[in-house]
């Protein structure tokens, strides 16, 4: 389980808010990872997914379990693919080298790169692609302007209740704004109340996003070119202390502490690294 550990430390190092859950009981040692990977932090149109990896206890000899949910900004053909690429990452591991890193990027890249891809509206039902988008807080897609429709139609219609309700139960009326797609109550003000208002500027905004998208996905690649250096850096190193450890076993399987200390100053390397990438 060390080398396991190792591993999702490196993973938490390289990415912010990983959840990781250790199962207590001694004989069943094995560890869960959960995250919302995003194809760009901050960007409030970052298509994600959530992936679960439960890593058990003989890993990496035995594959993790991988379940990708809620995926949002992709389109399903999309998403559907990147399951597929994933179950392939896992069940072509034959080396049985540490998989988990890789398997993160590889969401992340695949995200980056097909982000609103073959996505549609969520009222429309036409293609997302073609105009200015608007995300909910609940990360629901839809077009701007479908929106602002949508907002429409609920404003004419508390109007209308307002109008039709006895002078007493006037202020009663329920004026909240609902997600069109799962109903959550919208409470962001700035998207709610101004968002008619704002709509030239929002079309301005997605501009200024789609050009900081492109960027963004040569720097991205950047990111991943060092990842993956760190990445073959470490499956040389664990080919190495392989090695190492066959030999003590067989010697009687005595621990080098010398070793050992290496192993950790690496991971550690490793992280600083990860920190200067930001
Ligand atoms: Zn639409
Ligand atoms: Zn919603």
């Amino acid at each position: 389980m060390e080398s396991a550990d190792a591993e999702i430390e490196a993973l938490c190092s390289i990415w912010d808010g990983v959840k990781v859950e250790k199962s207590l009981e001694d004989e069943n040692k094995k560890r869960c990872v959960k995250h919302k990977i995003k194809s760009l932090e901050d960007e409030m149109t970052s298509a994600s997914v959530i992936i679960e990896m439960t890593v058990p206890e003989g890993y990496p000899s035995v594959s993790p379990l991988v379940k990708l949910s809620n995926p949002r900004g992709i389109g399903e053909p999309e998403f559907q693919k990147l399951q597929r690429e994933i179950d392939r990452i896992v069940e072509e591991n034959s080396d049985e080298m540490p998989i988990i890193c890789e398997i993160f990027q590889h969401c992340s890249d695949y995200l980056t790169e097909n982000q609103h891809v073959n996505m549609d509206c969520s009222i429309c039902l036409l293609c997302l692609s073609t105009s200015p988008i608007h995300v909910t807080q609940c990360d629901h897609f839809m077009h701007s302007t479908c929106f602002c429709r949508y907002l429409d139609t609920c404003s004419a219609d508390f109007q209308k209740e307002i109008r039709e309700a006895q002078p007493h139960m006037k202020e009663r009326v329920q004026t909240n704004i609902l997600c069109p797609v799962c109903r959550e109550q919208l409470t962001d003000d700035n998207t709610i109340h101004n968002y008619k208002s704002n709509i030239q500027e929002m079309a301005k905004l997605t501009k200024q996003n789609q050009k900081t998208l492109r960027n963004k996905k040569r720097r991205a690649s950047t990111t991943t070119e060092d990842v993956q250096r760190t990445m073959k850096r470490w499956h040389e190193e664990q080919r190495r202390l392989q090695k190492i450890f066959e030999k003590q076993k067989k010697k009687g399987g005595i621990i080098d502490v010398e070793e050992d200390k290496k192993r950790r100053e690496f991971y550690i390397e490793t992280n600083r690294e990860g920190d200067e990438a930001d």
